[in-house]
């Protein structure tokens, strides 16, 4: 609908008034304007003369208002007695005296619509409360004064927007009892009315209950189920209104025009279309606006666009709704151009324009340009409203930027704008999401009315934060005060209990959201996966999705995504497959983002080949689909394949980011490519401007540390614009390590220690090298630094899984039951790998014992003992696939490749650190790891 512009603006000195606010009411006014109510009834007074016309520019205090009212109600009506009263009314609202606007209003002259649309802005927007004028008509109502039927629709018009249903039926009843309820127009309010307060079904009974129906009530009918949101009803209703041979106005059939978008059902929206062209209506701008809106939604930009080019007349509105088509479906490129285009048809863009542009920039996920916008907007004149508020809000909360949203939060006091419930919303919203609660609590308590969404926000905020009391208190809080929670509000507690590892609490949330009357969709139960899948409970996580099954709720790319990383973080390629066969019945395997959690689950759980057949097998691949199966690649040391991919994917247009460098870095890593490392490490800053960040200095630094070039590694730590962390001073004791080189290895640990002193694998590859070169001494106040600074060294495990049950070989727990056996077979192993050349690498026991005993300790190694059982008990040709919880000892390493050599068996061995793929007695790290 098109703005209806406030008659006040007419008279602009009235509104410079506007900040004079309340004033004391008193019972003197009601009295004055009781008086006017008999007068209207008498109705003959003498003319007013036209210098007091000009006075009332010039009034602007209370008194003078009241003055001049005294004077209104000696006058006799005339033609412009309303204008007088409109102004009157202007003049009340101005100076703060609502209840006397309110009086005046309801008694003072002939409302319509348009009156009582503008009324009611203007009261809202000077503070005024519309309950008031409901007080009032009750309170001139008990005094007997007698309402015309136009006020009497009004009022019940207002009693539908403040859901004031009992007043409505007193009303009805009022309409009945003096035969006023014969009006079309008391009618269609009265059917608006029960639509609103009492349900649709009241209304179809007051439809169906009028004998003879006009256009107004057939329009009305249609209205009504479309702001009930019935879209389905409202095109039935334009259907029975089309068999009566009874006529749509064009503001009703712009209406089920957007019911054709809403349902997108393009085929009737293309046939009213036809219906709009054979009662010329198609150069009415309001129905031509709806089409395009219409065809947008219906995906069908083409035919949008040519409803537009075909207009004759374009509003504001139409090129709003032109350009908000390209920001939602097109280019903003075409947006732009479209813009620009305004300024040549010497139309200037409004409040709307930019709001269009900053939400379409902020649905490409453009946080910063939405961000550049703004300034321009303010440039352009325009201070950013409630909406434009909004929008940016959002961008600063996936920014993270919590000082602009501060200074945002400024200007919203500032410039008023708090009272808006979707601003007050976005602002906690934007302070929960960047972590200061304290804020969003601050602005929740300050919030006069409160959308459920900002409940639902700060109530995610406690639970995400783990403050499940706070959560609780306000969840039963909102209960008390009348709002219903909804699901989002259940949801984000099942989310963060399941977060912080509360299931049980998570599962009695899901409880109480069946006991209050909602049922638990896909979403709650995603929560609760996703939630374990976090925290690291794989197998609640799992044992969840089958309760959800049980449910009769399907999974959606989510959910699958939250499985996948509990198949990936258990290992558990058979849970994983499961997992993949659940995905193909829900028709998920394909989507792009359950396709990307498939890959990273298959290269995760050693299958590259799988993976790599899931990605082949994605119609429109993503980003991020072809940045984990770049990473696929690089994890296996196939460093080539993984830059052609990279090649493949700059073919196929799609521009990398900073994970797709971090990708190919460590793919050159894991191969050792050190000329194509610093290719690419060149190249995306030069190419792409992307500015390198800690991961890939830390890929550069273990890619020269393990080629040997350790010198050049020290020298790139001491020329890198960023603090070295834990992972680059990792990658330089790795190397060193590898290459023997104790003095850098001494400056790396020391970094380390003081980074991450609690981290036992940094002393571990300490005591590793010490043993390497006999530095017995050394070793001895590494290990006492090891238990003072950490203490016992946590379990060591490794772990298999044959005919789906899991063995664990645990260094220090309980001995496996076939222990006798495997060891048995592993002596005879161990024996005929030492004919061929194998010798055991005593140097991985840091025990001052005898070679033999050594040789004894080393046999025992967890990783050791679930091989040789992987190949005692799984068939003659299917891979062995181990998990280990630390890093794999070189001994171990080596017995693995002489393992799949003898056995011609493929041996998957996954450490705390990487992959390690052997066959025929070599392994994919190239013994770098
Ligand atoms: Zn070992
Ligand atoms: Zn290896």
């Amino acid at each position: 609908m098109e703005a209806i512009t406030p008659f006040h603006h007419l008279n602009p000195p009235f509104r410079q008034n506007s900040l004079t606010k309340k004033s004391p009411r008193n019972s003197s006014t009601l009295f004055s304007l009781l008086r006017v109510a008999e007068t209207q009834v008498s109705d003959s007074l003498p003319l007013l003369s036209s210098s007091c016309l000009n006075g009332y520019h010039e009034a602007n205090s209370l008194y003078s208002v009241k003055l001049r009212h005294a004077q209104m109600v000696k006058m006799a009506k005339d033609k412009n007695s309303d204008a007088r009263m409109q102004s009157l009314v202007t003049s009340y609202l101005n100076s703060g005296d609502f209840r006397s606007a309110v009086m005046v209003f309801l008694v003072g002259f002939e409302q319509n619509y348009v009156f009582w649309n503008v009324f009611l802005q203007d009261l809202k927007s000077l503070g005024g409360d519309p309950f008031e004028i409901l007080e009032v008509f009750c309170e001139l109502h008990n005094k007997r004064v007698v309402f015309d039927s136009r006020i009497l629709a009004v009022i019940l018009k207002i009693c539908a927007t403040l859901n004031n249903s009992l007043l409505g039926m007193e009303v009805h009843a009022c309409l009945i009892k003096r035969g006023l309820d014969i009006y079309e127009y008391s009618r269609c309010a009265l059917m608006n009315f029960y639509g609103k307060c009492w349900g649709i079904q009241y209304v179809d009974q007051v439809f169906d209950e009028m004998p003879d129906r006009g256009v107004l009530l057939w329009n009305e009918a249609v209205l009504v189920n479309f702001r009930n949101e019935r879209w389905v009803e409202a095109l039935q209703s334009f259907r029975d209104m089309k068999f009566s041979y009874v006529k749509a106005n064009s503001f009703t059939l712009a209406k089920v025009i957007q019911a054709c978008g809403k349902l997108k059902a393009l085929d009737l929206g293309k046939q009213i279309h036809g219906y709009v062209i054979r009662f010329t209506l198609d150069s009415n701008v309001l129905i031509c606006n709806s089409l395009t809106t219409m065809y947008t939604r219906n995906s069908n930009l083409e035919l949008a666009r040519a409803v537009f080019d075909l207009m004759e007349n374009r509003s504001i509105s139409s090129w709003n709704s032109i350009i908000s088509s390209y920001t939602a479906l097109g280019s903003l490129n075409d947006a732009w151009k479209l813009f620009y285009d305004m300024e040549t048809c010497n139309m200037k863009p409004d409040f709307v324009t930019w709001n269009c542009l900053l939400s379409g920039h902020f649905h490409r996920g453009l946080y910063r340009e939405v961000l550049v916008l703004l300034q321009r907007m303010q440039a352009a004149g325009f201070k950013p409203n409630s909406s434009s508020i909004t929008t940016i809000l959002q961008a600063i909360s996936e920014l993270s930027l919590l000082n602009f949203g501060k200074e945002v939060h400024c200007y919203v006091i500032r410039y008023g704008l708090d009272c808006d419930v979707y601003v007050g919303t976005s602002l906690i919203d934007m302070y929960v999401k960047n972590y200061n609660l304290i804020y969003a609590q601050a602005v929740f308590h300050s919030m006069k009315n409160r959308h459920i969404f900002a409940w639902n926000s700060l109530i995610s905020g406690y639970s995400f934060k783990g403050q499940f009391e706070d959560a609780i208190k306000l969840l039963n809080r909102m209960e008390n005060e009348g709002i219903k929670p909804d699901l989002v509000t259940y949801n984000s507690l099942v989310s963060g209990y399941s977060m912080w590892g509360w299931n049980e609490k998570a599962l009695s949330m899901i409880h109480r959201i069946k006991v209050s009357g909602l049922t638990p969709n896909v979403v709650t139960w995603t929560a609760l996966i996703s939630g374990c899948a976090q925290k690291g409970n794989f197998r609640d996580a799992l044992e969840f999705s089958i309760q959800m099954q049980k449910d009769g709720i399907k999974p959606n790319s989510a959910t699958m995504a939250s499985l996948l990383q509990a198949c990936a973080g258990m290992s558990s390629l058979q849970k994983g497959k499961e997992i993949h066969c659940l995905g193909i019945r829900n028709e998920l395997a394909e989507d792009p983002f359950a396709a990307t959690a498939l890959i990273d689950m298959y290269t995760k759980c050693g299958s590259l080949e799988s993976a790599y057949e899931v990605f082949r097998r994605i119609q429109d691949k993503t980003l991020p689909s072809w940045n984990c199966m770049i990473m696929g690649f690089a994890l296996y040391s196939r460093g080539k394949e993984a830059i052609s991919l990279f090649n493949e994917m700059r073919e196929a247009g799609i521009k990398p980011d900073s994970i797709t460098f971090t990708a190919l870095l460590s793919a050159c890593k894991h191969s050792g490519l050190i000329d194509e490392g610093w290719k690419y490490f060149d190249s995306m800053k030069v190419d792409y401007n992307i500015f390198p960040t800690i991961e890939h200095y830390s890929c550069m630094v273990d890619l020269l540390g393990r080629a040997g070039y350790l010198d050049e590694a020290w020298d790139f730590i001491q020329t890198m614009p960023i603090e070295p962390d834990s992972t680059v001073w990792g990658a330089l004791l790795g190397s060193c390590r590898v290459h023997k080189n104790l003095e850098l290895a001494e400056i790396a640990a020391k970094n380390l220690f003081k980074l991450e002193p609690h981290n036992p694998a940094n002393y571990v590859l300490m005591m590793n090298l010490y043993a390497t070169l006999n530095r017995w001494e050394e070793l001895e106040d590494m290990r006492e630094l090891l238990e003072v600074k950490v203490g016992k060294i946590g379990k060591v495990w490794s772990w298999i899984q044959i005919n789906h049950t899991s063995h664990l070989f645990s260094a220090k727990g309980k001995a496996h039951p076939d222990e006798g056996e495997i060891y048995f077979e592993l002596y005879q192993l161990v024996s005929e790998m030492k004919n061929l050349g194998y010798i055991p690498d005593v140097k991985c026991v840091f025990q001052s014992i005898d070679r033999v005993e050594k040789e004894k300790v080393l046999l025992a190694h967890t990783e050791k003992l679930a091989v040789m059982y992987g190949l005692l008990k799984t068939g003659s040709s299917a891979p062995i696939r181990v998990i280990k919880n630390t890093r794999v000892c070189s001994d171990c390493h080596t017995f693995a490749k002489y393992a799949s050599l003898m056995k011609c068996r493929d041996i998957l061995l996954k450490d705390g650190v990487r992959f390690h793929h052997f066959r025929e007695g070599k392994c994919s790290c190239n013994d770098f790891w």
